[in-house]
């Protein structure tokens, strides 16, 4: 969990909101199916509550961040933490780039939610390629 070269994907949260199961969704998608050898998924759960592993795995680590409200609280965390967030997403905001999935459903999304975790999770993976190639020759 604490491999320096990897990025740190957090995905907020966000229980019982349909934009916090998009967030974590696409923090799946990336740190499983897209980009599994360069990123490493830190549950926001843990950081809150001061995990070790967790917290040395963000600090001094290039982190992305994933939040399913303006409060923000994966990127707050991040920053807390001592990690540095090299980019942080909001899920409305990426909804609205993509407004054909809308996203509904909780427990488990509809398709257009886990489609839309399925784009956001594409454009992270392609700044996880740009971090990981300019930071690590
Ligand atoms: S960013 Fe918003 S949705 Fe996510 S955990 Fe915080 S309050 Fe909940």
């Amino acid at each position: 969990m604490s491999d320096p070269q990897r990025v740190v994907i957090v995905p907020c949260s966000g229980i019982g909101k349909t934009y916090g199961s998009v967030s974590r969704e696409a923090a799946y998608d990336v740190t499983e199916d897209l980009r599994p050898d360069t990123t490493v998924l830190v549950p926001l759960s843990l950081l809150v509550l001061g995990d070790e592993a967790a917290c040395a795995a963000v600090a001094g680590s290039q982190a992305i961040t994933i939040d399913g409200c303006k409060l923000a609280c994966a990127t707050k965390m991040v920053k807390e933490s001592g990690g540095e967030v090299a980019k942080d997403y909001a899920v409305l905001d990426v909804y609205r780039r993509y407004k054909q999935f809308k996203p509904q459903g909780i427990a488990a999304l509809n398709e257009g939610g886990q489609q839309l975790a399925q784009a956001l999770a594409e454009e992270i993976a392609a700044v996880v390629d740009d971090l990981s190639g300019g930071q690590h020759g």
